[in-house]
């Protein structure tokens, strides 16, 4: 799938640290995870690059702080008009390794586009703040300065947009950053530092340490433990972040997490089923339910039930899976062989403990599975407490308002929630009383580069996105003016 990229120089497969490419003493495969097919052998750094890396981004952070607000905004904006006209061979990389389908995989590409062009923007408006003085000798004044040399963990399943809300933000900062891709997905990461090489990003503002999985753990463990690293980002599971959270304790490193969720998806008996059905299709199976958004949980009101669970049954039948190259496929392969036995497990379980299939329920083969509707889901069920990340909706009935509140809320994650009901009372009452950091109401998509994306309780700290986006990279610091 790679051979027919309009620009093949997109294809890197080497390192980026201090502006140069690094070939790294070992390489590990990539593959794609559709047809099992060698895709490339990328640089395997250790722990010597990493400080290799931190060293560079630490020497290019001076020149990068000084620059003007509005010339690192010119520079995000060349990154996001290249990453844009890109934006077909960024797809085709981005199907090739992570197997989400082309439309879904060019929509990342603008998506994660998206925080550049906005961050681009938002740099111009880093502003501070004058207070009333206590004393009219005084002046007081609140600069908010670049945090300093930034470090990104990301995950495989958006492999452009999580490493663009968190780089785009440090860089409109006037912050230096080192990125750790996923060592599934790390083409993508590859190709977008070649495009802000190619858009003037200095060298050593943006470095790129690929390894494998022990390798990301040992350079995991260098990230942290520097203290001329100031802040890390991280994208993936609850599990990993908590180590990480561990291993910063003693740099008192500030931390941006965004972890796990098991979104409930609530429809109320005064929900127009129809859009319901929908929301929770598109919530539930995008990306083949591999997103830490994606509906976990879905419950609905007993006089409305059986006709919920039919109609999305239904619609859960038209979906096609395959291979995210061919025409018309909305459901690729998952990403590896462990993800695939996750959601076998999840729905044994469910069907073991009473779950009525409705559609789907078996593997399909390679890395594919059926997309799965089971009805008569019980808390007892793994379902109800573990996030499956796969095309597994269980199906629970709930009376009462409370009670699905209730349910909803009884898990450590906190990251975002859906619910469809027309009752403008108890939009507010239950949107209020969802312990969560995204709300969806009527709705079953709802991030965007210009909201607070993140979540509460496990699911993590801090906000990507938005003007509180940069909030995470910048660090207040008061100037108290005496002798006027
Ligand atoms: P996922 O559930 O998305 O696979 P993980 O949390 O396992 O997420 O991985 C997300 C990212 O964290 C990847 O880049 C991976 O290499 C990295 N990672 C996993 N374990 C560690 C670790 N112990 N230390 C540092 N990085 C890690």
């Amino acid at each position: 799938p790679l051979a027919s990229l309009q620009d093949p120089s997109l294809l890197k497969t080497d390192a980026l640290i201090a502006g140069r490419w690094v070939a790294g003493s070992a390489r590990f495969a990539v593959h794609d995870p559709a047809t099992g097919r060698h895709l490339a052998d990328v640089a395997k750094l250790g722990p010597a690059d990493a400080e290799a890396a931190i060293a560079a981004a630490n020497a290019a952070w001076p020149a990068w702080r000084n620059l003007t607000a509005k010339e690192r905004s010119i520079l995000l904006r060349k990154w996001y008009d290249l990453l844009m006209a890109n934006a077909d061979d960024l797809g085709r990389i981005m199907t090739a390794e992570q197997g989400k389908p082309l439309p879904e995989a060019k929509g990342e590409v603008a998506y994660g586009a998206s925080f550049v062009e906005w961050f681009a923007e938002e740099a111009k408006r880093i502003n501070g703040e004058t207070l009333p003085q206590f004393d009219n000798n005084r002046r007081l004044l609140v600069l908010r300065q670049p945090v300093g040399v930034c470090a990104a963990i990301t995950p495989w399943n958006f492999p452009l947009a999580m490493i663009t809300r968190k780089v785009a933000p440090a860089l409109a900062a006037g912050c230096p950053v080192v990125i750790k891709p996923a060592e599934l997905t790390p083409l993508t990461a590859l190709a977008a530092a070649e495009l802000a090489v190619r858009a003037g990003i200095p060298a050593g503002v943006l470095n790129v340490v690929t390894s494998d999985g022990p390798g990301s753990v040992e350079i995991g463990k260098v990230l942290c433990a520097s203290d001329v690293v100031r802040h890390l980002s991280f994208t993936g599971s609850t599990e990993v972040g908590r180590i990480l959270m561990a291993q910063c304790a003693p740099t008192v490193k500030k931390l941006s997490l965004e972890l796990g969720g098991n979104a409930p998806f609530i429809v109320f008996d005064d929900a127009d089923l129809d859009s319901a059905v929908e929301g929770a299709f598109a919530s539930k199976y995008r990306n083949a339910g591999q997103t830490c958004v994606c509906s976990n949980r879905i419950y609905v009101q007993e006089a409305v039930y059986e006709e919920f669970v039919q109609k999305f049954a239904a619609k859960v039948r038209t979906a096609k899976v395959g291979n995210g190259f061919e025409e018309g496929v909305n459901q690729g392969p998952l990403i590896e062989e462990a993800a695939v036995q996750k959601v076998e497990r999840h729905v044994q379980d469910a069907v073991a403990k009473g779950g009525r299939v409705l559609t789907g329920g078996k593997r399909l083969g390679g890395l594919f599975f059926e997309p799965t509707v089971v009805a008569d889901a019980s808390p007892e069920m793994l379902c109800a407490r573990e996030e499956t990340f796969g095309p597994f909706a269980p199906v629970f009935k709930f009376r009462t308002e409370q009670e699905a509140v209730a349910a909803a809320n009884a898990t450590e994650y906190g990251l975002a929630s859906y619910f469809y009901s027309r009752d403008v009372g108890r939009i507010f009452r239950v949107a209020e009383a969802l312990e969560y950091g995204m709300v969806g109401i009527n709705v079953g998509i709802l991030a965007t580069e210009h909201v607070p994306f993140g979540g509460v309780k496990q699911s993590g700290l801090g906000r990507e996105g938005s003007h509180h986006g940069i909030d995470e990279y910048v660090e207040l610091k008061y100037l108290c003016v005496g002798d006027i």
